[in-house]
């Protein structure tokens, strides 16, 4: 028998505004936020569940994910982990590819990992799975489930590379993305692949998820890999119906089909 002598961890989605997930990390006493947008949810959440505030980690500079900082910092005095590669005031700790970070008041320790593309200093953070748990993949607005963030500040070629780093991680890791944009984007991909029958499984499964208000958060690599476009960009399959539909001349480079892609989702 194996018992686990770790306090349990879990992971509280905060809805906010029209479609943001604000994640809280906790264990029953310390928590952690990713990305809080807004402060009000976050202070409602943690007393509710009786938590104090250890720390907050922020994956890129837009407002609707460090708009709450401020106020949760008069609060709680924390710590602010950010991305180096971009100034945002309110960050005291700046981190990037290849920092481990031993989270303040909880037994978790988080990989950054940089994945420019939605904006130039974007980063990830993920808690490494182990035999007795998947990881965790907190990637604000770089991989959704079912769709990827638009191109801001980073070109293509950096979103590819960005996104096969979170595509290279076990196919069991949870992926906790900012925004609940499942299905629109799930609409999106079934335009690109019709003939995927894991795409269609899973618009089942999301729509009526969402009939029941639930959450589609989080997602899994392992179902990002079989129903993504911005993941499956170079299956044959999907170069031939750009073309098909006219948002390609010709098959290209992989980085054409994954260019073309991506403006085909701007203007659908
Ligand atoms: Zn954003
Ligand atoms: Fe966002």
């Amino acid at each position: 028998m194996t018992h686990s002598t770790k306090p349990a961890l879990d992971v509280l989605p905060i809805p906010a505004f029209r479609d943001n997930y604000l994640w809280l990390i906790h264990d029953g006493v310390h928590a952690a936020v990713v990305d809080p947008g807004d402060a009000k949810p976050i202070l409602a959440a943690l007393r509710t569940h009786q938590l104090k505030l250890t720390a907050i980690l922020l994956t890129h500079h837009h407002a609707d994910h460090i708009g709450g900082v401020e106020e949760l910092l008069q609060h709680y005095p924390v710590p602010v982990y950010g991305p180096t590669n971009e100034s945002i005031a309110c960050v005291t700790l700046p981190v990037g590819e290849g920092k481990q970070i031993a989270v303040p008041g909880l037994a978790l320790q988080l990989a950054v990992l940089d994945v420019p593309g939605h904006t130039m200093g974007h980063i990830a953070y993920l808690r490494a799975g182990d035999e007795a748990a998947p990881g965790w993949l907190f990637c604000g607005d770089t991989l959704f489930a079912g769709g990827c963030g638009r191109l801001f500040e980073g070109t293509p070629a950096q979103m590819i590379s960005s996104l096969g780093k979170l595509a290279a991680l076990p196919d069991d890791t949870q992926v906790y993305c900012a925004h609940e944009y499942t299905l629109s984007n799930l609409r999106f991909a079934r335009a690109v692949e019709p003939d995927n029958l894991a795409l269609q499984e899973r618009v089942k499964v999301e729509t009526d998820k969402r009939e029941h208000d639930l959450p589609t958060i989080p997602s899994t690599i392992g179902l990002e890999r079989a129903t993504n476009p911005f993941l499956r960009y170079r299956e044959p399959a999907i170069a031939e119906q750009l073309l098909r539909t006219g948002k390609l001349e010709r098959i290209d480079t992989p980085l054409a089909t994954f260019t073309a892609l991506r403006l085909w989702k701007n203007e659908f």
